[in-house]
């Protein structure tokens, strides 16, 4: 806690900090410990996490990074943080993100600019930036977010942590706030491979709440890693995977390509054979995904109208209450994004645009299948790049979108995807960390884990 609040005056991973609440509970927990022993307590006792700001969190605030949800505090916990608390995790705040999630540096927040804990001239990654950098700068132990088209798994990369996207339907939506539901899953993030494992057998599961949920069922993760002093016995024996070919070319940092290269051979001399693998369809998925994340946002966000939650708007009729309240209380980036979705379902152009996107939907997710059928793993960088600077493209959204090339196709095909650091760029004063994003069929989390441990 010394060293969330030390931080944070540089860092602003959080829209909210809760650390003299979480102070009374690590009491409490020690008092309880201390009385009835350390069965009293569940097995996260004491574990402060962090919570992206778009779950919702029974008496915290809970605003989605949006003006319009200011003073929004809900009734319930999300599942996810639920599972949490119940195992005796401590929320210690709400992190920050890009509004509603739409974004991919944080920038885009209505409250505030998160930097990134290797150089705080430049941006955490997005739209789970918060939860990024707070695990990075450990002002936690680990996070949850969220991840629609990459939102874990970049971020994850820019900062130097582990992020995992998890198979659709493998952790509850329950009180998360909807940004794209058919793409839309909670992920989370640790300082290690361990932490992530740890904090997923708690989260995931079937939930009565959220009927997307799976009941396929919850593994005890962390117990099924190798551990690390058996790596001479090469763990990766038998372990196809494969290299998508379409991520190492033009437009990614050499330092990025060759950091990915490196981590290949590092698999390779583990046991597993590593091929380079052509998935056709990869760049289609990024227009794809825009399409359709804009369409089911803008049908999800009708729902902010400055009357059920949030802000209010005083105005004399109908429209003006609705207009008001959305005209101040949603940014610009969430504004484009209704417009884009709204034109790209209306009556006249559905046939050219939705439509099309879920045809490619369906493509990428048939290459991604049949790849997966003759590897257990497929690799590529989670970004283009290294973090970037604030500010370089805030002003230029379609440079924004084609940084999220790497990560989009997952969201489309619903596959896990787990993000570990696997080196450095040059930049900042120590370098800038790059991560190695892993791939695998669904329901497959523990053997993404059991893979990337091996980079601890
Ligand atoms: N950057 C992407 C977007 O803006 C992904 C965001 C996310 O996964 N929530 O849509």
């Amino acid at each position: 806690l010394s060293r969330l609040r030390r931080t944070e005056p540089s860092v602003r991973s959080f829209i909210h900090v809760a650390d003299a609440d979480a102070e009374r509970e690590a009491e409490e927990l020690d008092r309880r410990i201390a009385s009835e022993g350390q069965d009293a307590v569940g097995p996260l006792a004491g574990v402060l996490v962090g919570v992206k700001d778009n779950l919702c969190t029974a008496n915290m605030p809970s605003t989605g990074g949006s003006r319009i949800l200011d003073g929004y505090r809900p009734a319930y916990d999300a599942t996810a943080v639920r599972r949490l608390r119940e195992a005796g995790a401590i929320v210690v705040g709400k992190t920050n993100l890009d509004e509603f999630g739409m974004g991919s540096t944080t920038e885009g927040s209505g409250f505030q600019v998160t930097t990134n804990p290797w150089d705080d001239s430049r941006v955490p990654g997005g739209s789970s930036g918060g939860s990024a950098s707070s695990v990075s700068a450990r002002q936690c132990v680990v996070s949850l977010g969220s991840d629609t088209g990459g939102s874990v798994r970049q971020p994850a990369s820019f900062c130097g942590v582990v992020g995992l996207k998890p198979t659709y339907g493998r952790v509850s939506r329950f009180g998360l706030m909807a940004y794209a539901s058919s793409l839309d899953v909670v992920g989370c993030f640790g300082s290690s491979v361990v932490d992530t494992a740890t904090i997923l057998s708690v989260i995931a599961g079937h939930d009565k709440m959220d009927s997307t949920s799976s009941s396929h069922d919850v593994r005890d993760y962390k117990s099924e890693l190798v551990p690390l002093d058996l790596l001479e016995s090469k763990p990766l024996n038998g372990m196809r995977i494969g290299i998508i070919q379409e991520t190492l070319g033009e437009g990614v940092e050499t330092g990025v390509i060759s950091s990915i290269r490196t981590a290949a051979s590092h698999l390779e001399q583990l046991g597993s054979v590593v091929e380079e693998v052509s998935l056709p369809s990869f760049s289609l998925g990024l227009p794809a995904y825009y399409i359709l994340a804009s369409s089911e946002a803008s049908s999800n966000l009708s729902r902010y109208d400055g009357i059920r939650y949030g802000r209010q708007v005083s105005a004399d009729d109908f429209n003006e209450l609705y207009g008001g309240s959305r005209a101040n209380g949603l940014g610009h980036e969430v504004k484009m994004r209704i417009l884009m979705g709204t034109y790209a379902l209306s009556a006249g152009y559905y046939d050219a645009y939705y439509k099309r996107a879920q045809q490619v939907r369906t493509l990428v997710k048939k290459s991604f299948q049949e790849a997966l059928e003759r590897y257990d793993i497929l690799i590529s960088p989670a970004a283009p790049s290294a973090a970037y600077k604030i500010g370089e493209k805030i002003n230029d959204p379609l440079a924004m979108y084609a940084g999220d090339i790497m990560t989009v196709n997952v969201n489309l095909a619903g596959l896990p995807a787990l993000v570990v650091p696997c080196g450095f760029v040059d930049g900042g004063s120590a370098g800038l960390p790059v991560g190695l994003q892993m791939i695998g069929s669904p329901f497959s989390e523990g053997n993404l884990l059991r893979a990337g441990h091996i980079f601890e």
